[in-house]
């Protein structure tokens, strides 16, 4: 069988044809509902794999022939998307769904507050970044032309009577031909194509029958796997010899993971097509499974092809020429098909998808601004101009593709320029995983991130796709613009180790990413951003009262009136009369509730874009859409009221918080000012007691000249016990003030306490002995060890002794004296047999200055501090003092001290 270019080309035609009759006959079974199959989400599948286009088919082979096993990452990245990470695409679509979106557009405007610029904005640069796509398939069908007819050149052939260019513009026109006959028949509600995609899961059947095909017969006339494999080695082909896993195959794997997100017929077909979330179950592993099938035979076929094809045939076309080489017509021919349909399929659905996103981004938009009534007026108006807009687009879009072709037709390789387009299309991840995970990402954050990272993909990886066709392009790669050369295309701010790939994906989305996160943190979110972020992340679908819903003047004819016009006469009274239906009222007195209003813009969003429905339903309900600004704006100042009051409060409470603690503070000063006033008028007060007899005695001294002795001297001598006592109370108290004050420095040194009583004992038995006061050591302890210091502790014990002897007024007055160990404490106990201490007067006794009824009684009483000197001394050695309960008379004190365990225990 001899292949002329007329045969191949009548063959494409009558394969369309067959997609056509396909197309037609999968609408007509949906139309009456009965696409159980078409349905199925194996149909499903195979239409995502739009993903497997020409690029694959032939590419993957040529660069699996340059560069080894590179091609692989291209399987891989969306592999782990649908594997490992398909809650992802299970949120998208579950949100898409609900939201009733259309497209990537769609998505990010609707999420970031319906806005209108970023609709635009992604329309534009997913037509510019998709454009060398649709290149590259142009290329691929036509170099297979030209591969299959000028055989005998093996892929290096030109073709008689059809050149290049006019082959491809050929391709291009029956391409858009097909497209518009097919994807644009009618606005769908949901923007929904079941012939298409049918169409669409055929053509993915014959390009993988195809390709495993020619693999088969490879492996056959190889001479079996092993064959193939030991043949290329005997020729010394060896393709392994690259850098594998190194920055170039990271950058290319994460590409294609985000293509399989961000590229809009990916997005039409896995989001916008799919009719039962439930299907990307299957499709979670069946579409990986599809994409090893595809990913086979490549390397036997580039291997077979390196070693039997003559040195300079192009390797992208091995596929096509290994059969055409070994006398295969009918084969080849296949493999032609199977290439066309791999580019075929991806045109078509990526021509919808691009002019669904321009009718409803950028046509309809304009014509709510400028086109005043004129075609909102008329019944068929919108529908009309969006079919109209959406032939117009997809005819503006393959001539695009076909523009790029032309200009950059003298580079060969097939898979760069496919990478190019990833990254353009790339640029949308960051924004896409914020609108799904991040609530505080912003509308302006997102516009200027996607921006940003579009700016430097079109001078990192577009520009240089030019290198070849254009000598300015060159020189700006080699040199740097007006020769700055830290501007160099492929070697940003001088990172000139990475490869070109790497380095375009490195800078683009390094910036993308950083102006999205920075932005969004220093910009704020509009009310109704806050609000559809909040639908997007909290996915709980519409609340009827959400703030930015519109309702107001409409009557239910004017909606009617907007509906007809948007959905179509059918489809306008079906939702009337469901909503009739369901809220129980008549047909005639149904009422324009804010619930219905928004039912109806989702269900116009699906025609024609949330931003576009939103605007035009605006427009009928509030007659004008500066009121429905108006409100946003109103939103907007209530939002900033309400944070402004809220860091009030917050403010407030913080001083609260402070007055509260300051009139604490306040309040124990006051507490402390007082109680110093009461130590000075208390320390005066006993200062001026013996100041007043001395003064008294001094004056009678000096002014009676002729006193006898014995007066003089008694005189004199209650003088000196005055100032002694005086100055014994100036001691104490500045005892006290020291001990309170803790300043003084305390010696803690291991000592036996009962060397503290023996010293004690021997200073009070002097007392006793001038009082007549019997002192009966009852228990001593052999001896101890404590810390603290020595000569304070022998104070305490004189302190408590003089006091039983002071304050004992008994008829043969005695006091015992034991000490002993209690556990861990050693402990001194001192009773006497005086009046004792009267029960109300017990709680008070530690008090400082206060002196009790036998205190005041008794001659030389002290001034009130002895006891609670003692007991601050004891509190310093971790020691207490307590006055004990005994059932005798008299009072008895008992002093503790812990005992240093590891002295006692070493003894
Ligand atoms: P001072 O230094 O004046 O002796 P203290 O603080 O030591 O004061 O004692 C306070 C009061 O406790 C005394 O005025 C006395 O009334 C009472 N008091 C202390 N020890 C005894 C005791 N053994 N028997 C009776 N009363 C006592």
């Amino acid at each position: 069988m001899t292949l002329t270019a007329d045969l191949v080309i009548a063959t494409s035609v009558a394969y369309v044809g067959l997609l056509f009759l396909v197309a037609f006959l999968a609408d007509r079974h949906t139309r009456r509902r009965a696409g159980g199959f078409l349905r199925s989400p194996f149909v499903y599948t195979l239409s995502i794999s739009v993903y497997c286009t020409s690029w694959t088919f032939y590419g993957a082979v040529g660069s699996a022939a340059r560069t080894g096993l590179e091609f692989v990452t291209i399987y891989l990245g969306p592999t782990l998307v649908f594997i490992g990470w398909w809650f992802i695409l299970r949120r998208l679509v579950h949100i898409s769904h609900s939201q009733r979106i259309t497209s990537i557009a769609d998505l990010l405007s609707s999420r970031f507050g319906k806005s209108g610029v970023l609709g635009v904005l992604v329309t534009l640069l997913a037509v510019i970044a998709i454009a060398p796509y649709i290149a590259l398939q142009l290329k691929a069908v036509t170099s297979s032309i030209e591969a299959i007819a000028g055989a005998s050149e093996f892929g290096r052939g030109s073709l008689e009577g059809w050149d290049e260019g006019g082959l491809a513009f050929g391709v291009a026109a029956g391409m858009a031909a097909f497209t518009i006959l097919f994807g644009t028949r009618n606005v769908d509600a949901n923007e929904q194509h079941h012939g298409v995609v049918a169409a669409i899961a055929l053509e993915a059947v014959v390009k993988l029958t195809a390709l495993i095909a020619v693999g088969v017969f490879v492996i056959y006339a190889g001479g079996g796997l092993e064959g193939v494999f030991t043949g290329a080695a005997a020729a010394g082909i060896d393709i392994y010899d690259t850098d594998t896993f190194g920055d170039r195959w990271i950058a290319s794997m994460l590409l294609a993971a985000a293509a399989i997100i961000c590229l809009p017929r990916q997005f039409q077909v896995t989001v916008v097509e799919n009719s039962d979330e439930s299907h990307l179950r299957t499709a979670s592993w069946a579409f990986p499974a599809y994409m090893l099938a595809m990913s086979l035979f490549i390397l036997p076929i580039a291997l077979y092809g390196l070693t039997i094809m003559p040195a300079g045939s192009n390797p992208d076309m091995f596929t096509l020429t290994l059969p055409l080489a070994a006398g295969q017509g009918g084969l080849a021919l296949f493999a032609f098909i199977g290439g066309f349909s791999s580019a075929t399929s991806m045109i078509i659905l990526e021509s919808i998808a691009l002019s669904i996103m321009v009718s409803n981004h950028i046509v309809v938009p304009l014509m709510l601004r400028f086109g005043g009534e004129g075609h909102v007026g008329s019944d068929h108006g919108v529908r009309r101009l969006l079919l109209r807009a959406r032939r117009v687009s997809i005819v503006l879009i393959l001539f695009l593709g076909f523009g790029y072709f032309y200009l950059t037709r003298s580079s060969d390789a097939l898979a760069p320029i496919g990478l190019i387009s990833f990254t353009g299309v790339a640029q949308f991840l960051p924004a896409i995983l914020a609108a799904l995970f991040w609530r505080d990402a912003s509308a302006k954050a997102a516009i200027a991130a996607i921006s940003t990272g579009f700016l430097v993909w079109l001078w990192a990886s577009f520009l240089p796709s030019f290198a070849t066709s254009s000598p300015s392009v060159a020189a700006i790669m080699t040199e740097g613009p007006y020769g700055i050369s830290w501007l160099r295309p492929q070697a940003l701010f001088g990172l000139d180790m990475l490869d070109p790939l790497a380095h375009g994906v490195f800078w683009s989305l390094f910036a993308n990413t950083t102006v999205l996160i920075l932005g969004s943190l220093v910009t704020r979110q509009s009310a109704l951003e806050h609000v559809q972020a909040a639908l997007f992340i909290d996915m709980s679908g519409r609340s009827p009262s959400e703030p930015g819903s519109l309702h107001g003047s409409a009557t239910t004819d004017d909606l009617l009136l907007v509906a007809r016009r948007v959905l179509g006469q059918q489809r306008a009274f079906d939702l009337f009369s469901e909503e009739a239906r369901q809220t129980g009222t008549a047909w005639t007195s149904l009422e324009p509730t804010p619930a219905f209003i928004n039912r109806l813009e989702r269900e116009l969003a699906g025609s024609i874009g949330a931003a576009s429905a939103h605007i035009m339903l605006s427009k009928v309900v509030s007659g004008g859409e500066v009121s429905l600004e108006e409100v946003m704006r109103m939103a907007d100042e209530t939002q900033q009221v309400i944070e402004h009051s809220q860091a009030l409060e917050r403010t407030s409470a913080q001083l609260r918080a402070t007055a509260e603690k300051l009139e604490a503070a306040n309040l124990q000063l006051r507490e402390v000012d007082r109680q110093k006033d009461e130590f000075l008028s208390q320390v005066s007060h006993e200062v001026r007691t013996p100041m007043t007899a001395i003064r008294a005695f001094s004056e009678i001294l000096l002014s009676e000249r002729d006193l006898d002795e014995s007066s003089v001297r008694s005189f004199v001598d209650t003088i000196h016990k005055e100032s002694l006592r005086l100055t014994s109370l100036l001691d104490e108290i500045l005892d006290v003030s020291a001990l309170e004050k803790g300043d003084r420095v305390w010696e803690a040194n291991l000592f036996d306490p009962e060397r503290s009583l023996d010293q004690a004992l021997r200073v009070c038995n002097a007392l006793a002995l001038h009082n007549g006061t019997t002192l009966q050591v009852t228990q001593r302890v052999d001896s101890a060890h404590v810390s603290g210091d020595a000569d304070r502790l022998s104070q305490v014990l004189i302190n408590l002794i003089s006091n039983a002897i002071k304050y004992n007024n008994a008829p043969s007055p005695t006091v015992w004296i034991r000490s002993f160990i209690d556990g861990p404490h050693y402990c001194v106990e001192i009773s006497d047999n005086g009046a004792g201490i009267p029960e109300a007067e017990q709680p008070r006794i530690f008090d400082k200055f206060y002196r009790g009824q036998r205190g005041r009684a008794t001659a030389y009483a002290g001034a009130g501090l002895g006891l609670p000197i003692s007991r601050e001394i004891l509190a310093r050695m971790r020691g207490t003092l307590e006055l004990v309960p005994s059932a005798a008379e008299g009072a008895c004190f008992c002093m503790r001290l812990p005992l240093e365990m590891h002295a006692r225990a070493t003894g």
